[in-house]
């Protein structure tokens, strides 16, 4: 077995940070000198190279990606009695959100392909209840968004994205976060812009919603004492907008790393049995994860436990539905209700992928995958053999 001369990471924030660490050293000096940790002027700098990066009149720095996704439906007026379609395969946060401004969650069954929300099945899942649909843009590839937000459009609905998993991502020529009324996105360190903490934003063309947004996140006032709102406390703090006032100008050379990785795991996993990141070529993925499906359930945890053996430490996003969390069930959505998303759920595994990977490491990692590919489909083939 090859030796690697670098121990594999499964995200390499500390490589990274090592390389951006008088940049960043020197704007968050600037912090510390003049203490002014909340609200500093750098939280508005941040904003505003944010919007210019999306393309997009408003952003609002908030104090992590959950809370971004609450604010946006409490701006929006969504709450009791109200429901709210997204996909049974994300992050828990997406369904954490509806429920806590006390709306439902609809669920619409994801694209086989993508894993995103199948936008040929949205139309179905529309009732007179319905407010708003928030489309996750999973793994650092876009929804079918403009098809989604003409069918929100068609209804009355609002879109809110959840763009967590795809800031700097495109599609069809055009940034993702920007097609929805509003979009909300994280800065969690792992993510692709990630700060030293918990950290997000939320962004809006729409200027009253701007300063509704903006109010919710800051105890609903716009003057300070004078509450207008009812809101919550989720500041973006300074320190955290320096450091993300630096990464910012780093983004697209991190997401074009990670595509090139991304790009030399299809390669040599090209001929492996398994079913490598499907890319719609109406976008640009970024590939905040990369995702492997296998064909069979059951052998996912294999593959897991076997690469863990050699080295490679791998996750998997995510090894259960919403649908069918404790904490979120609802007797509409029973065990076989979202089939797709059941059975994905079983299958996926998301390799290494970070900015710092290299040649080595990605040629060793895809080699260890095909072995136990391969090594399984010889003893299937031989159990044929032997029956037959
Ligand atoms: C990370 C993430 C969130 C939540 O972001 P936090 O900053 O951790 O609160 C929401 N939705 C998705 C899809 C995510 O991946």
């Amino acid at each position: 077995m090859t030796t690697l001369s670098k121990k594999i990471q499964l995200v390499d924030l500390v490589s990274l940070h090592e390389r951006l660490k008088p940049e960043i050293d020197a704007e968050m000096e600037k912090v510390i000198s003049t203490a002014s940790f909340i609200n500093g002027s750098v939280v508005g700098e941040l904003e505003c190279a944010l919007s210019k990066y999306l393309g997009i009149r408003f952003a609002i720095g908030c104090a992590n990606g959950t809370d971004a996704l609450q604010i946006a439906l409490m701006a929006l007026g969504v709450g009791r009695g109200d429901e709210v379609i997204t996909t049974p395969f994300t992050f828990a946060a997406t369904v954490e959100a509806i429920l806590l401004v006390g709306a439902t969650p609809r669920y619409v069954d994801i694209d086989p392909r993508t894993f995103n929300l199948n936008a040929d099945a949205l139309a179905d899942a529309i009732t007179p209840k319905t407010k708003a649909i928030m489309p996750v843009h999973l793994y650092g590839q876009a929804a079918e968004i403009d098809r989604i937000a003409r069918i929100a459009c068609e209804n009355g609905l609002d879109v809110i994205e959840d763009n967590a998993q795809s800031f700097g991502a495109t599609y069809k020529g055009k940034k993702v976060g920007t097609f929805g009324r509003v979009s909300a996105t994280s800065f969690f360190p792992a993510k692709n812009l990630g700060a030293f903490g918990d950290a997000g934003a939320l962004f809006t063309d729409d200027e009253e919603l701007f300063w509704k947004l903006k109010m919710i996140a800051q105890h609903g006032a716009k003057v300070r004492y004078s509450h207008e709102l009812l809101g919550v406390n989720s500041r973006l703090d300074s320190i955290q907008a320096a450091v993300l006032k630096v990464k910012l100008n780093y983004l697209d050379e991190f997401n074009a790393r990670r595509r090139a990785a991304a790009d030399l795991y299809d390669k040599h996993l090209a001929n492996a049995n398994l079913q490598t990141p499907y890319r719609d070529p109406n976008g640009t993925h970024i590939f905040h994860q990369y995702t492997i499906l296998l064909d069979e359930a059951g052998r996912r945890d294999e593959l897991q436990k076997f690469l863990s053996a050699r080295g490679i430490p791998t996750s998997v996003h995510y090894p259960m539905p919403l649908h069918l969390q404790k904490a979120f069930r609802d007797e509409r959505y029973p065990k076989g209700s979202l089939p797709i998303a059941e059975s994905v759920a079983e299958r996926v595994l998301s390799l290494p992928m970070h900015t710092e990977l290299d040649e080595e490491q990605i040629a060793f990692i895809a080699e260890n995958v095909k072995e136990f590919v391969g090594r399984n489909d010889e003893s299937r083939n031989s159990n044929l053999s032997r029956r037959a």
